[in-house]
């Protein structure tokens, strides 16, 4: 069964790049059956902190990216890569160093000057234990000195690298503590992990885990190193091209879906579509159209695909999510009279607007308790002659049903009968209703605030 994972190092935010490494993992376990499990890489004590283990799962709460299991701490682990370390040494696989920084620094000063290569060459390599002295070590892995290393990459292709550039790596430095390195290959050997699908930035590193796999004699994952994400302009994705951080999207009020369907685009391509649902993502993902020249990230495109999610989320859950953003960006949260009010326009709103503030700023109308307050804008169609055809209309009114053909009949006839078009009308009709010169049509804001609200409105603009 497919095992994936995502591996974040909890150093800062999750940041869009790691958002789309997460989410092409979950894809790619979510559509086989398979589990997707979340290890954060806090073996860095001193940039590691629980806010940004927080902010990741958030990110990925957000997003929808549910995980297997528990979470595991790399760091947690410590103890069960240094047995690794110590097997490979019981093997011979691996030998205790005793150089100083001072004799590393000396070789690679000579090898500077001879012009030969700096990779380090231990004199203990070969040397025989009874001949080690009560000192400090480091464990070296006894890597290969000929021949190649090749990576079968599911993107890159095979990516051969001559084993003389690779120099016995550390596996544990002088205080026991294992590196990096050991520790993505022990965790992902334990947890079962079967592929391995991340940013390329990670390519060279596949060299030196393989052959930590080797020694172990573990199978390998299948390894997709994918090409990182790039601005508009073709360069490295960074803060001048905008916001990077996910939380960030969704404090701008980009909806999950679109986010997830957007972020999946990037990198990745299903012939044409452009535009599909999460249950397709997982049918059709996979890394054989994962492209192998970094994508670019596209704001407008975005917000288009946004705009399409939310068309086709149904209510409920539109508003919940629409309550999430405002928490996430700081707004007070819609109280029950609002939210119902919201609820029973989006039908209205939700075919057109593309992030939440847009919806939210058609939604003006239904979100108005208490006096509606009328823009600059709206006032030049409450002059004296407007009120006068508010103050006739309103008692009409009264007693009608309120329905839509209903609606539509007595203010057509009203327009008529007065002679004017109901353009005409529909301009005070909005200042009372809204306090806007642009709001969605006068119907649907009449049927969403109902009669009483409605000739309040009316009334109140009329006075
Ligand atoms: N912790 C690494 C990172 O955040 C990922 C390592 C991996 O996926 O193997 O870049």
């Amino acid at each position: 069964a497919v095992v994936t994972r995502f591996a974040p190092s909890p150093t800062g935010y999750l940041h869009i790049g790691g958002a789309r490494t997460a989410l092409f993992n979950w894809l790619y376990a979510r559509g086989r059956g398979g589990k997707f499990l979340l290890r954060i890489e806090d073996t860095d004590r001193a940039r590691s902190t629980p806010e940004a283990s927080a902010a990741i799962l958030k990110g990925m709460d957000w997003l929808g990216l549910d995980f297997d299991g528990e979470v595991i701490s790399q760091f947690d682990r410590a103890d069960r890569h240094a047995e690794v370390a110590n097997e490979l040494l019981s093997k011979g696989a691996a030998y205790k160093c005793f150089s100083t920084q001072d004799e590393i620094e000396t070789f690679r000063e000579a090898a500077r000057a001879a012009g030969t290569s700096t990779h380090f060459q231990s004199p203990w390599r070969g040397a025989d234990p009874s001949s080690y002295p009560d000192a400090p070590y480091v464990v070296r892995l006894k890597s290969a000195t000929t021949g190649e290393t090749v990576i079968h990459d599911e993107v890159q292709g095979d990516v051969r690298i001559k084993n003389e550039n690779l120099d016995d790596m550390v596996l544990l430095r002088s205080d026991g503590t294992p590196v990096y390195m050991l520790a993505v290959v022990v965790d992902d050997h334990d947890m079962g992990v079967t592929h391995v699908i991340r940013g390329d930035d990670h390519l060279n590193n596949a060299a030196r885990q393989i052959g930590i796999y080797s020694a172990m004699g573990w199978d390998l994952p299948v390894y997709a190193h994918i090409p990182l994400i790039h601005g508009p302009d073709g360069k490295k994705l960074s803060k001048r091209h905008g916001a990077l951080g996910v939380e960030e999207y969704q404090a701008m009020g980009y909806c999950s879906a679109g986010m997830r369907n957007y972020l999946a685009r990037l990198g990745w391509s299903h012939g044409d579509d452009e535009f599909f649902s999460d249950a397709q993502a997982k049918e059709w993902f996979g890394t054989d159209g994962i492209g192998k020249s970094p994508a670019r990230f596209d704001f407008k495109k975005l917000e288009n695909i946004c705009g399409q999610h939310n068309a086709v989320t149904d209510d409920a859950a539109l508003l919940h999510e629409i309550q999430l953003y405002r928490q996430s960006a700081g707004l007070p949260a819609l109280n029950d009279v609002q939210s119902q009010r919201l609820k029973a326009a989006l039908y209205c709103l939700k075919e057109r607007a593309k992030t939440f503030p847009e919806l939210l700023d058609k939604a003006h109308f239904a979100l108005i308790e208490g006096p509606v307050d009328v823009e600059d804008k709206a006032a030049k169609h409450l002059d004296t002659v407007s009120r006068g055809i508010l103050r006739t209309l309103t008692p009409q009114l009264q007693n009608v049903s309120w329905t839509r053909d209903e609606l539509e009949a007595v203010l057509n006839r009203f327009a008529e009968e007065n002679g004017m078009k109901f353009g005409k009308l529909a301009g005070p009709l909005r200042a009372a209703l809204a306090g806007r010169a642009a709001t969605p049509s006068v119907f649907d804001m009449m049927l969403v605030l109902g009669r009483d609200v409605s000739l309040d409105r009316l009334n109140q603009a009329a006075s």
